[in-house]
C-alpha cells in the first residue's frame, strides 16, 4: 500500500518550506494552496497581464529563489494542487478540500498535517471603518501587487505597524503617494523598545528604504496620530483625525488602515501533537515572526512531523533564529504600544450581522463567548468572526473562539462542487 503523504497547507514561506524540508527527507508530501501560485502574502505576484509594480527586498526574493529551487529538486515526492481550499477535517478524520479549477470536493487521508495559513489583520474600529472606501492596507497592497495600479485619487494610510510604512512608500512607489501616515503610537516614548530595535539590521535597512521613498514623496509620517471617524460625503471620505493633541478634518476617496497582525486560527484546527493524525501550525499562522523567520517556521514545524515519526532533526539552530524574531516582534509591538481607545456607541463591530458596539455593551458584563455569539449575534455571519472576532477579542481581554470548535467548511461551498465530490483514492 501506498504510504500516506503528509498535508502542508498553504503555500507561503513556512508551508513551502515545510514541505520542501519533508520532502528532503524523502516524505511524500500532499501541499495544498488556495490562490493559483505558491508565495503567501509577501511573494504575491501580478495577475497575467498586469506590470510588476515593487519588487520587494532584495533579502525576500533571494531567500524565495533559493527555497523555490529547492522546492524544484524534490517535486517528484510533492504532489501540489493550487487553487484548492482547506475546508476542514470530516468526522472520520479524512481531510476535505475544494479544487475550486474544476468545482470539486475532494477528501484525503493523510499521516500528518502542517497548517501554515498566515495571518489576518487587525483593525481597531471607528465610527465609519465599514464604508466603501475604506480598507484594509494589506488588503491594498494585495490589490496593489496584483493589479499593479494604486487606488485612484486621495489616500490616508491609518493604524499602528510597520505595514502602514511598507504600504504607503508602495504606494508612493506606483505613483500615488498618500496624503498622509497616521501611526497611533509614538516610539520615542519607549526609548528601551527603540534602542534595541536599532541592532536589527535587515528591518531596520528595510524601515529606512520605506522611510527614504516617503521623504522624497513629502509623505507626512505623523505619530501619536489616529482616525476618530468616518463620513461618507458624495465626494469620497471625510475623516476625523487626530494629530497629536490636535483634531482635524481630511478629505480622501479612500482610508487604509491596519493595527497589526495576527494568526489567522478562524476555523483551523487546534494544533495535536500527539494525535493519531498530528497537527501542528507553522509560520505567522502560529505566531507572528515575520517573513524572516517564517521559513525558519516552517523548517521546524517539518522537524516535529519527522520528530512524531520517530526520525531525529536537528532544531536547536531554529529555535534559537526564532527566538531572535521573537525578540524583535516583542520590541516592536512594544515600541508602537499605545492606550486602548474604547468605540463610540455607534461604531459597527460586526459587520456581517450588523450589529454595533452599544449591542455589546448591553450584554451582561461577564457574558461567555457563546453568549456573546448567541445573545449577541457576534461572529455568527459569513466571514466567520474574521474582524469581529479580534475586535471583541481586545475589548474583553480574551478570545470570541475560545468556547467554539470551528465552523466547517471554512468557506462557502457551491453545491455542485459538493455534488462532484471525489473520496480519497486509498479508500476506494
Ligand atoms: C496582508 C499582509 C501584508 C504583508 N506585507 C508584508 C510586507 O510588506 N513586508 C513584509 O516583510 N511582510 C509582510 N507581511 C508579513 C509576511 O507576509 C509574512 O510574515 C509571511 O508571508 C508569513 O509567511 P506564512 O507562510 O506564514 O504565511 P503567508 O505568506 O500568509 O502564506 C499563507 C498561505 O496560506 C494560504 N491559505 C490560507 N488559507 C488557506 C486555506 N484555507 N486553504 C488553502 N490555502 C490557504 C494563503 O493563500 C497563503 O498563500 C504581510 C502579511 C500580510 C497578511
Amino acid at each position: 500500500m501506498t504510504e500516506l503523504p503528509v498535508l502542508v497547507v498553504g503555500g507561503g514561506p513556512a508551508g513551502v518550506a515545510a514541505a520542501v524540508t519533508l520532502a528532503e527527507a524523502s516524505l511524500r508530501v500532499l501541499l495544498i494552496e488556495q490562490r493559483d501560485r505558491l508565495g503567501g502574502a509577501i511573494h504575491r505576484q501580478p495577475a497575467p497581464g498586469a506590470p510588476q509594480i515593487w519588487r520587494g527586498p532584495a533579502r525576500h526574493r533571494r531567500n524565495w529563489t533559493e527555497l523555490t529551487s529547492r522546492l524544484e529538486r524534490v517535486a517528484a515526492r510533492i504532489e501540489l494542487r493550487t487553487s484548492s481550499v482547506f475546508l476542514g477535517v470530516d468526522g472520520a478524520g479524512r481531510f476535505l478540500f475544494e479544487d475550486c479549477r474544476v468545482s470539486q470536493v475532494f477528501a484525503r487521508r493523510v499521516r500528518a498535517a502542517i497548517v501554515a495559513v498566515g495571518a489576518i489583520e487587525r483593525i481597531r474600529p471607528f465610527e465609519g471603518w465599514e464604508l466603501p472606501g475604506v480598507m484594509s492596507a494589506g488588503g491594498a497592497q494585495i490589490l496593489l501587487k496584483e493589479t499593479g495600479r494604486p487606488p485612484e485619487g486621495p489616500i490616508v494610510v491609518a493604524g499602528s505597524g510597520p505595514l502602514l510604512l511598507a504600504v504607503a512608500a508602495q504606494l508612493a512607489r506606483a505613483g500615488n503617494p498618500p496624503l498622509a501616515v497616521l501611526e497611533r503610537g509614538n516610539p520615542w516614548r519607549r526609548p528601551k523598545a527603540l534602542a534595541s530595535l536599532m541592532t536589527a539590521g535587515p528591518q531596520l535597512a528595510e524601515a529606512a528604504a520605506y522611510g527614504t521613498v516617503l521623504a522624497l514623496k513629502r509623505v507626512p509620517y505623523r505619530i501619536e496620530s489616529e482616525v476618530l471617524g468616518v463620513t461618507e460625503t458624495g465626494q469620497g471620505l471625510t475623516i476625523r483625525v487626530r494629530l497629536g493633541k490636535v483634531e482635524r478634518l481630511l478629505q480622501a476617496r479612500h482610508l487604509l488602515v491596519h493595527d497589526g497582525l495576527e494568526p489567522n486560527r478562524i476555523g483551523i484546527p487546534l494544533p495535536a501533537p500527539e494525535a493519531d493524525v498530528p497537527v501542528f501550525l507553522a509560520g505567522d499562522g502560529r505566531e507572528i515572526h515575520g517573513a524572516d523567520a517564517a521559513m525558519l517556521d516552517g523548517q521546524r514545524a517539518a522537524a516535529a512531523v519527522l520528530a512524531s515519526l520517530g526520525r531525529t532533526a536537528p532544531v536547536a539552530a531554529l529555535e534559537t533564529a526564532l527566538g531572535k524574531a521573537r525578540a524583535f516582534q516583542r520590541d516592536l509591538a512594544e515600541a508602537l504600544r499605545s492606550p486602548p481607545t474604547l468605540p463610540s456607541p455607534e461604531t459597527m463591530i460586526c459587520r456581517c450581522e450588523g450589529r454595533r458596539y452599544a449591542d455589546f455593551t448591553a450584554l451582561p458584563a461577564d457574558a461567555s463567548a457563546r453568549e456573546i455569539r448567541l445573545m449577541g449575534r457576534f461572529g455568527l455571519g459569513a466571514c466567520q468572526a474574521r474582524f469581529c472576532g479580534p475586535m471583541l477579542a481586545e475589548l474583553r481581554g480574551e478570545p470570541l473562539s475560545s468556547a467554539s470548535p470551528p465552523r466547517w467548511p471554512l468557506r462557502p461551498v457551491s453545491l455542485a462542487a459538493l455534488a462532484n465530490f471525489s473520496m480519497d483514492q486509498t479508500e476506494t
